[in-house]
């Protein structure tokens, strides 16, 4: 198996974008100040503050599980509870993180269409259960943009998650593990889809956008920021040489790479999708709408294309598999990727 390959499983497959490594080669001369009290860290901070048009607090970690959770820990106390979908990352991916961070808080779980939260299903759990003082109080809704299905929340049905957020005066949370990829896709700003949309606290996603490791975590809600790089630090996400997380993050700030990185990946996936649609007998599973592309494949073809080094995941046990696009997919991959599938349907 060549591991030098492009691969579809993940946008963690892939490396490190080359203005990422270039910053972080640039931070690497000489020494800095540790703990975050180096130029680039306030530099990148800076560059978020400006890229959201607002004074916000930002927190660099090493990855999207402690970002959830310490974030979600911040807002809830460990009596509260989260609402999120069924198939949210901090329910089904983060080994219970989020509720082990906030010691305790709950995960309420909501059913919805292509992976995403309605106005219905909140409903539903706000009104359903028992809301005394016999039941975890609600506190926060939390929402992954793009979904975990690989599509994406309108600013309608953010502005309608906002209502009633303010409604029944609950937080918003957002996991931003392809936020640079939403923005692309809906045409928004970031400030749009953040904090305009009424969301707190957000989970900037720079792993997957291209950089070896990082997550900004954005407190549009500076109040809610109050002691958080005590946490940071306690749960061990502290980084001492934090320079080679906030450097790269200034490079993807700086010379628009987010932006470039997450469109090259959403139209990849648009190509991958088309090419698949061409053969009759695939059905897409899920509105293509970003970056990840879901596809039913039969065992007899996964099993094939597994043999020939392919790797994917297909973890939703519903029969169908994820393709997932990032900065450096190829058209040759795809359509390297395409060849083996028809290969396999014969
Ligand atoms: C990848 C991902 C994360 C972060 O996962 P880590 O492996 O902890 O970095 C969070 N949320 C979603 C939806 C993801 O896909």
């Amino acid at each position: 198996m060549d591991y030098n390959l492009e691969q579809f499983a993940s946008d963690n497959y892939s490396g490190i974008c080359p203005e990422a490594l270039e910053y972080m080669l640039q931070a690497n001369q000489g020494s800095a100040p540790a703990y975050g009290n180096d130029i680039w860290t306030q530099r990148a901070a800076d560059g978020f503050r400006e890229l959201f048009e607002i004074d916000c607090e930002v927190f660099f970690v090493f990855n999207g599980t402690a970002a959830n959770s310490l974030s979600l820990a911040a807002l809830c106390q460990s009596y509260h509870s989260v609402i999120c979908h069924e198939n949210a990352h901090i329910e089904t991916s983060e080994c219970g993180a989020p509720e082990f961070a906030s010691n305790g808080s709950k995960l309420r779980l909501a059913k919805g269409e292509n992976g995403k939260l309605t106005i219905e299903s909140i409903e539903a759990l706000l009104l359903g259960k028992r809301a005394d003082i016999h039941y975890p109080k609600r506190k926060v809704i939390s929402l992954t943009q793009t979904t975990e299905l690989g599509t994406l929340y309108s600013l309608d049905e953010l502005a309608a998650i906002q209502d009633l957020a303010q409604k029944h005066d609950l937080k918003i949370h957002m996991d931003g593990a392809r936020f640079a990829n939403s923005v692309v896709a809906l045409n928004k700003s970031p400030a749009e889809i953040s904090w305009k949309s009424g969301v707190d606290v957000l989970c900037f996603c720079g792993t997957k956008n291209g950089m070896a490791m990082g997550e900004a975590i954005i407190f549009f809600n500076k109040e809610l920021a109050e002691d958080f790089a005590y946490r940071c630090k306690q749960a061990g996400q502290l980084a001492s040489k934090m320079r080679f997380i906030s450097a790269p993050w200034l490079g993807l700030l700086e010379t628009g790479a987010w932006l470039k990185n997450a469109r090259h990946a959403n139209q990849s996936a648009e190509y991958l999708e088309n090419e698949l649609l061409k053969i009759e007998s695939l059905e897409i599973m899920f509105p293509r709408e970003a970056n990840a592309v879901y596809v039913k494949l039969s065992d007899k073809v996964a099993t094939s294309l597994r043999a020939k080094g392919w790797l994917f995941y297909s973890f939703l046990g519903v029969g169908g598999v994820r393709l997932m696009c990032s900065w450096n997919t190829t058209k040759e991959r795809i359509d390297e990727l395409i060849r083996d599938i028809k290969e396999a349907l014969i």
